[in-house]
């Protein structure tokens, strides 16, 4: 007969932690959404070898007290939901409690944080599930969180990673989908002692663009921007004339988080139909605000996937509003000349 068994605390850990951290850009994502979610004005995201070897983000943002350090690190600690009901109108991009827990879980972490209220920064390690003491350090308020030698503990793991800059390349995509998310964010990227880009942080999506995407891209793009009813669809989409042989250029986010959503494009996609040759992709990144009850985030530990309760709804936003933006007169023409700033 076989037995059954509940698995070991550390071997649980390590399974759980798999549906949080597939790769580096996984961890990059998770500390991003952790930076945004605490108010950082200013973020610096640092890799090397491909995200493998070394993660570092630092930011501005609250910092975490030096007594609920270690608690962060628990799974299902978070300060950002409290009850069930908070399940329903999710205000953070972070809630599920796991990121920490499940990066620790599988690479060496250190942290040095400080709040506003603390008179010293504080150090913090954890490697492998394994803590240490906490011990003083020194840095302004904000967080930094270095990641280093991931997988190190799970061989079966890192031999799934694909080479390091294909890594990197991961990371970069990540980086560029939240810098586009968050205008009014000033994001620094080095990836191998390289500096990527800095975003100004102005607040102005088409100065975030610039940075993260390029002039070429960035000077053709159109605005957008429809409100009905609770539902608003702003941003920005290429001309029809700038259509790309890939879907790589489209960015979807909801209540600014970054999202993979079949219904946003297909809607985005269906309002080009007729204006570009097939086999060609519109690109563009579109942003959906709507009430946080009308949209479920919580259907996959990664969080990119979500559910909205009326999917014909916002079908038609995105349709109306990209519709609305290639019949403006002019499209096709360089309409709107970017300014350089
Ligand atoms: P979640 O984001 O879902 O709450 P995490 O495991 O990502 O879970 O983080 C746990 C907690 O640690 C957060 O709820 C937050 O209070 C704190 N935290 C994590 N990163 C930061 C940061 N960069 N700045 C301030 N607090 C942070
Ligand atoms: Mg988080």
């Amino acid at each position: 007969m076989a037995v059954i068994h509940v698995l070991d605390k550390h071997t649980a850990e390590l399974i759980a932690a798999g549906e949080v951290v597939e790769r580096p850009a996984s961890v990059v994502k998770e500390l991003l959404e952790n930076a945004i979610d605490a108010g950082a004005s200013q973020i610096t995201v640092t890799i090397e070898s491909g995200g493998v070897k070394l993660i570092e983000i630092s930011d501005n943002g609250s910092g975490i007290e030096a007594e609920y350090i270690p608690t962060a690190f628990i799974r299902h600690a978070t300060s950002k939901i409290r009850t069930e009901d908070d399940l329903n109108h999710i205000h953070t991009l972070g809630f599920r409690g796991e990121a920490l827990a499940s990066i620790a879980s599988v690479a060496r972490v250190e942290v040095l944080t400080r709040t506003e209220n603390d008179e010293c920064a504080s150090v913090y390690r954890i490697e492998g599930g394994e803590d240490y003491p906490l011990e003083p350090g020194a840095r302004g308020v904000g967080t930094t969180i270095r990641v280093q030698d991931l997988f190190y503990n799970t061989p079966a793991r890192m031999k799934f990673l694909k080479k390091d800059s294909s890594e990197g390349t991961f990371v970069a995509d990540i980086v560029a989908h939240v810098a586009l998310s968050h205008p009014e964010v000033s994001f620094k990227f080095v990836r191998e002692g390289k500096l990527q880009y800095v975003t100004p942080g102005d607040g102005k999506l088409r100065s975030a663009a610039y940075a993260v995407l390029g002039r070429e891209f960035s000077r053709d793009l159109m605005e957008l921007d429809n409100q009905e009813g609770v539902y608003r669809v702003w941003g920005l989409i290429t001309q029809p004339r700038s259509c790309r042989a890939s879907r790589s250029m489209q960015y979807f986010y909801i209540n600014g988080r970054y999202v993979r959503n079949r219904t946003m494009m297909a809607a985005m996609e269906t309002a080009f139909k007729g204006t570009t040759m097939q086999g060609k992709f519109p690109g563009g990144i579109l942003l959906l605000e709507m009430p946080a009850d009308l949209v479920d985030v919580n259907v996959h530990p990664a969080k990119t996937e979500v559910r909205f309760a009326r999917e014909n709804d916002i079908f038609d936003l995105v349709y109306h509003a990209v519709k609305l933006a290639l019949a403006q007169p002019g499209t096709g023409e360089r309409r709107f000349a970017f300014e350089e700033n």
